[in-house]
């Protein structure tokens, strides 16, 4: 029998055609890259009023809860995507084999562009199964901004029905805001922890006052470091994001001392630099482009780096694992390392300030970070 009319004849197929979930738009590349199973607690922001941001990774859309059954439902689907992957597997003899058929012409005899929406969701569940069961099935991440907006036992439901549909995974994450993170109490984190939360990725940003206010991040300091360090106490891992360079050259310095500040006083898992760059859709960028925000130059990102890496002493690894760390070494190649493990603190804090003197020693332009919507 010729190939495709065999695969015509697999009964899975319109089964999978019945499932589908909600997908938000990111996760954090070292949540498995593309290999996290995604479960959407929440739609979009919360906030949405980081002046560097808006909300932009959601499209601007507007912020909703989910109910305890809407999420349930989707976790369902997903095991139901999950049983038919496994029967495919058995009945074509490979995992490799069932990722050849996973497209829009088995599915639907048709091209991705030629999907309507409920068949283009369909696909990027079936699709978001399989490449999590191809990893390993280890890790989940919660979508989308701030899970921690949820009731807390709501929350809890939700992490232990996970575990309990797949005993298998490693570890389960969520993105999280620090002014959230610091009105929870202790106990509802502990709660949170026991129920299979086992890490927060927390947009810090910066640990200065102006820092904060100035771009509305709507969190102090010390909000950032209450978060903190109870997440800490309660066992979660934390992963912190900086953003070098946000305060434009008015505020570098103290920027830099006071994140380090907070960063040591927090004593993170991780601490992940994402430098500031501007984005056409948010008011820092029109700020940027009449003159009242100074964006700072690439050896001025490095100056402010590098300042920050002196003042910080804490036992974490400090990560540059994403291409907005633009600095390069003289050969073109990545000044510091991308990988999701970072460099260890403090034992590889000479060396990573020795990369910082090393970029600086070359010539600037080098560097680049691109700003071509300037021209
Ligand atoms: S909280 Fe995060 S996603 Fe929301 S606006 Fe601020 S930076 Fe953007």
């Amino acid at each position: 029998m010729d190939y495709s009319e065999f695969l015509k004849d697999i009964e899975e197929r319109d089964e999978l055609k019945r499932y589908r979930f909600e997908i938000g738009p990111i996760r954090p590349p070292s949540e498995g890259g593309c290999c996290s199973l995604l479960i959407r607690i929440t739609y979009n922001c919360p906030w949405s009023r980081c002046r560097f941001c808006y909300g932009t990774p959601y499209g601007g859309e507007k912020f909703r809860k989910r109910g305890v059954g809407e999420i349930i439902e989707d976790i369902l689907s997903v095991k139901n995507i999950e049983n038919v992957i496994k029967r495919l597997i058995i009945k074509l003899g490979s995992i490799n084999r069932v990722g050849r058929i996973i497209t829009p012409f088995f599915l639907y005899e048709k091209r991705f562009d030629e999907l309507n929406d409920a068949e283009y969701k369909n696909i990027r569940s079936i699709i978001n199964v399989y490449e999590w069961m191809y990893s390993g099935e280890k890790t989940v991440f919660l979508q989308d901004a701030n899970s921690l907006v949820m009731n807390s036992k709501d929350l809890a439901t939700v992490l232990r029905y996970i575990k309990k549909q797949f005993p298998q995974v490693e570890r389960v994450t969520s993105y999280a805001r620090s002014s959230t993170l610091s009105r929870k109490s202790l106990n509802d984190l502990i709660m949170l922890k026991k129920s299979g939360l086992d890490r927060l990725h927390v947009g810090l940003e910066s640990g200065d006052d102006d820092v904060l206010k100035y771009v509305n991040k709507g969190v102090t300091a010390k909000e950032h470091i209450i978060g903190g360090v109870k997440a800490k106490e309660a066992k979660i891992e934390l992963s912190e994001y900086i953003m070098p360079g946000l305060g434009g050259k008015k505020l570098s310095v103290q920027h830099a001392k006071n994140t380090a500040r907070v960063i040591s006083e927090i004593n993170p898992d991780y601490v992940r630099s994402r430098p500031y760059t501007p984005n056409p859709l948010t008011p820092l960028y029109e700020e940027m482009v009449n003159g009242e925000f100074e964006i700072l130059t690439p050896y001025g990102y490095l100056d402010e780096t590098k300042i920050l890496v002196k003042n910080l002493n804490f036992d974490g690894r400090l990560c540059f694992d994403h291409m907005m760390n633009f600095w390069r070494k003289k050969d073109g190649r990545p000044l510091f390392s991308r990988n999701y493990e970072g460099y260890n603190f403090p034992d590889e804090k000479d060396k990573v300030l020795a990369l910082i003197d090393e970029g600086l020693s070359i010539d600037e332009s080098i560097h680049e970070h691109k700003l071509e919507y300037l021209a």
